[in-house]
């Protein structure tokens, strides 16, 4: 049984979380059911730095005591497990986890041998709280936060970190660190390549406010919150302690451990944070998987500066969208419309649309008329039969290769081509219905055809239920539901297994359902067998 460990970055906790911080997340979650479901064994971490000046800051800036803002805005990222459906086996919070500081005191010691003190002078961007290089600055701002950085003149902690320009190169290159997708890892390289300076490892404990984890030894000086930070993905695991089957199953193992990042970060994941584990005697992380950024409304996101108090803050907000939209929703955006490379505009328009399109007209409509006519022709009893009826081909083709597809898209953190395997099952299964009209086969059907109609639909919904679980597992549990028969053999009384969204509550009372129903791709005034979601919300969404 393999063993696979996979991580989210710790995002700041200097507001609440947005859309943005939900795409790593679903990733790693789809990663994790996806492997989970292979049989392998496997650990999905996420969690929150709390040790960032940036949360001082922001503190102070909102009135309120750095620990109680901390701790309300670390307990908001929290809450995202359950309402994005994350299947999370672990949660570490930097300031209050009992397994972080000591890990990370026993990690500093161990990378002792490379750790000097040293003064140095520098252009330093709180944003991202580190140290640039006039070269790295765009027309002398910050490329991440486009602000002027502040001159800095200390005395901190270096990291040797020129030392391990060759050895890192040599494990990227030979695929024992992977990098995906690929301009990421030739970015490496080529930051590799320009040469390796030395980085501080520390700050002067006043600086900090006091916040931080104080330098072993040296209680003067606050650990870096990058090196601090970094340090979770092993004392989450137990590094450092005395008991520490964790990591030595999950890191010292010989199995996969795969970290999720967006590029911002990628200089600290795939440069930095490999030589300290290379420092500290430990093992590489087997995979790098770099994502993009969202934006939204063409704007970027940002967290500390654009409504993080004010309007319009709300629709951003994952938990907010998912208790409005349903998590199925946003996870679906996430996955289907956000690309490998580049990045991605975020409406809630777009959201509702894709939803109302793929999930309720596309997947929903196909799984509702599937079980609504077995319900009616075959009183509820799936006909089993060997054939593959003439023109089904195509969709037994796509029910046969779809997980292998999902596999194949998954190995390489290709989410857009993983759904569009399952998507692309209720797709050909909607026009496999449209084209044979099994309505017309139920009153003439001279040739026996229904029955390898209705069976090959029927393993079309069985398959759609299946492979949709990784990627929607709320939706997924809902539509093998309806396709699985009960103790009498009979398949469950027809219900809709996605909600339209993008009619508000109230509004059907006002129209005609038919006017809601005029977009589907699939409808056809002659299928007899449609099943409309309904347009407001009950209890239908969540059985
Ligand atoms: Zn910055």
């Amino acid at each position: 049984m393999t063993a696979t460990y996979i991580t989210t970055t710790l995002p700041y906790v200097n507001a609440r979380p947005h859309v943005g911080h939900a795409l790593e997340l679903v990733q790693a979650d789809v990663l994790a059911r996806y492997h989970r479901g292979r049989g392998d064994a496997v650990r999905f971490q996420a969690g929150t730095d709390d040790n960032s000046l940036k949360n001082v800051l922001a503190a102070g800036a909102a009135g309120a005591g750095v620990r109680e803002f901390v701790d309300r805005n670390a307990e908001a990222f929290g809450a995202l497990g359950g309402a994005l459906s994350l299947s999370v086996d672990d949660f570490i919070r930097t300031s209050r986890d009992p397994r972080h500081r000591p890990g990370v005191e026993a990690f500093w010691r161990a990378c002792s041998a490379d750790l000097y003190r040293q003064r140095y002078t520098g252009l330093y961007c709180i944003g991202c709280e580190q140290f640039y290089t006039p070269a790295e600055l765009h027309y002398g701002f910050c490329p991440e936060h486009e602000t002027r950085p502040e001159p800095v003149s200390e005395e901190n902690w270096f990291f040797r970190l020129s030392r391990y320009a060759a050895p890192l190169r040599a494990a990227i290159t030979a695929g024992r660190l992977l990098i995906e997708p690929a301009g990421r890892r030739n970015e490496v390289l080529a930051l590799i390549d320009g040469g390796l300076a030395d980085f501080s490892v520390s700050r002067p404990a006043a600086r900090a406010g006091g916040w931080g984890i104080p330098v072993p030894g040296d209680p003067g000086q606050v650990v870096y919150v990058w090196f601090d930070a970094l340090c979770n993905y092993v004392t989450a695991l137990g590094y450092g302690q005395a008991r520490n089957e964790a990591y030595r199953r999950w890191w010292a193992g010989p199995g996969n451990r795969v970290h999720l990042l967006g590029k911002g970060v990628l200089r600290f994941h795939a440069v930095c944070w490999p030589a300290m584990l290379l420092a500290s005697g430990q093992q590489l992380p087997t995979a790098i998987f770099v994502h993009d950024y969202l934006t939204a409304g063409g704007r970027k996101i940002s967290k500390s500066g654009a409504g993080a108090a004010g309007p319009g803050r709300g629709a951003l907000e994952p938990a907010a969208l998912a208790a409005e939209y349903g998590a199925d929703a946003v996870r679906w955006w996430l996955l289907r419309e956000v690309p490998r490379v580049g990045d991605a505009d975020f409406t809630v328009e777009r959201l509702v649309a894709r939803a109302d399109d793929e999930l309720a007209n596309g997947l929903g409509n196909l799984v509702n008329r599937v079980v609504a006519m077995i319900s009616r022709y075959r009183a509820g009893r799936i006909p089993v039969t060997a054939a593959v009826p003439p023109g089904g081909e195509d969709l037994d083709a796509a029910i046969r290769q779809a997980g292998d597809r999902v596999g194949a898209a998954l190995a390489g953190f290709d989410f857009r081509q993983a759904t569009a395997a399952v998507w692309g099952i209720a797709d050909e299964a909607n026009r496999f219905v449209n084209r044979v009209r099994p309505w017309d086969l139920a009153k003439a059907d001279p040739a026996g055809r229904l029955d390898a109609v209705l069976y090959l639909l029927a393993r079309a919904c069985a398959a759609v239920g299946r492979e949709l679980a990784p990627f929607l597992p709320d939706a997924a549990a809902r539509v093998t539901a309806q396709c699985t028969p009960g103790d009498d053999g009979r398949l469950p009384d027809p219900r809709p297994v996605f909600r339209r969204l993008s009619a508000p509550a109230g509004l059907r009372v006002e129209q005609p359902q038919q006017d809601q129903q005029d977009q589907g791709a699939d409808d056809r005034p002659d299928d007899p067998d449609r099943v409309e979601a309904p347009p407001n919300r009950d209890e239908t969404a969540r059985p």
